[in-house]
């Protein structure tokens, strides 16, 4: 499933001459039981190629159908559903050696976007919807590592160490025991310490976004002061669960603690924002102004209510969002309808690296009319 890193390696792709094809198809099993989504996939990459851009040359055309007949193919052939993938991406330039192709566990848009570069807006809101979690299960003599992401759970490891017979306790001869509480002997202290360990670099190499503990007080407690930064800000919380637990009930203890976290987070943002704006603060709200915030690149934190939806417009082209229909101030393309606005503003605001909060939190959300965002500076008035 996808990571952050395959993201931003699609980022680092130069522009050049050729076109890269970027492909995005909703592949869900509850809308598509059958695979008829091949059948909507033949008219996407048809109607792509005869919308392709008539001042390509012949060559790159060429190769630009070529990359859109391989996608096309491999939808039909290559392509394998599983469990858990409810959409597809696929990003191509033959002439540059470039062919990716992520299942995701959320759905996208139907889209096929030619550019000069990958169009990459739909996976950064897949990322900040699924979140790659890495989870460490202490027990005093051992620990179980696992993997959350991509609607998927994954037992990786497990880590035991020889607890021996006698506890040497010299260690702790001239510490103060009244002050420590958490007793902790010094070779369960050492296995804690060795997990932390094993745990930031399982991280680092899987590409996790969190930690979630589960444990005792005390071993979570000690987990969390022996991991370093900037994991430490990263470990999301403890579960509730023994270090046996089922995969499946570790799976949903993860995603309930991530929706209780990201519920909290939510209202505090709202709550600054709101603040903010009682203040006179360097905020904005509503859809007109925190979309020009954040298109130039002014906004910090957008919250968003999660029902708020409105129509508005996409350049095909350079993806410039506009509340006005016409022709795209960037790169003078005609705007095409976008019937979904917020999500596109959503994406843009993760791909700009802004912080996002969704929330469900009315009636205070009347006061934001939808959506706004905290600014870095105040941006200067217009259109
Ligand atoms: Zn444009």
């Amino acid at each position: 499933m996808l990571s952050r890193r395959q993201v931003n390696a699609l980022r680092e792709f130069e522009p050049g001459q050729d076109v890269v094809v970027s492909f995005y198809l909703d592949v869900s099993a509850d809308r598509y039981p059958r695979r008829e989504y091949q059948v909507k996939a033949r008219t996407l990459i048809k109607e792509a190629r005869d919308a392709l851009d008539p001042g390509l040359s012949r060559e790159v055309r060429r190769a630009a159908e070529g990359d859109l007949d391989r996608i096309e193919q491999f939808v039909a052939l290559g392509f394998q559903r599983e469990g858990g993938t409810r959409g597809l991406s696929v990003f191509a330039c033959e002439p540059r050696g470039l062919w990716q192709a992520y299942p995701l566990p959320g759905p996208v848009p139907d889209l096929v976007v030619p550019a000069a570069t990958p169009y990459l807006r739909p996976l950064w809101l897949q990322l900040y919807d699924y979140p790659r979690f890495g989870v460490v299960l202490l027990e005093r003599a051992g620990a179980r590592f696992l993997e959350v992401a991509g609607g998927q759970v994954r037992e990786l490891e497990t880590a035991t160490s020889d607890v021996p017979s006698r506890v040497r306790r010299s260690g702790w001869a001239g510490l103060k025991g009244r002050r420590i509480q958490r007793h902790i002997d010094d070779h369960v202290q050492r296995h804690v310490k060795d997990a932390a360990t094993r745990a930031v670099a399982l991280a680092g190499e899987q590409d996790w976004d969190y930690l979630v503990l589960g444990g005792s007080a005390e071993l979570s407690g000690q987990f969390v002061e022996s991991v370093v930064a900037p994991w430490r800000e990263r470990v999301l919380g403890v579960l509730p669960l023994p270090a046996t637990a089922r995969p499946a009930e570790v799976q949903e203890a993860v995603n309930r603690l991530h929706a209780e976290v990201s519920r909290t987070r939510g209202r505090r943002a709202l709550d600054e924002l709101l603040a903010a704006v009682r203040a006179g603060g360097q905020v904005v709200t509503g859809l007109p102004g925190t979309l020009r915030a954040v298109r130039e690149g002014a906004a910090t934190t957008v919250v968003v209510d999660a029902g708020f939806s409105a129509l508005g417009f996409r350049c095909p082209a350079c993806g410039h969002l506009d509340l006005q229909a016409g022709s795209c101030p960037r790169c003078a393309r005609p705007l095409v309808e976008e019937p979904d606005l917020v999500t596109e503003l959503v994406e843009l605001a993760l791909e700009r690296g802004c912080q996002v909060e969704r929330v469900r939190e009315a009636p205070r959300l009347d006061q934001l009319r939808g959506v706004g965002a905290m600014l870095r500076y105040l941006p200067a008035p217009g259109p």
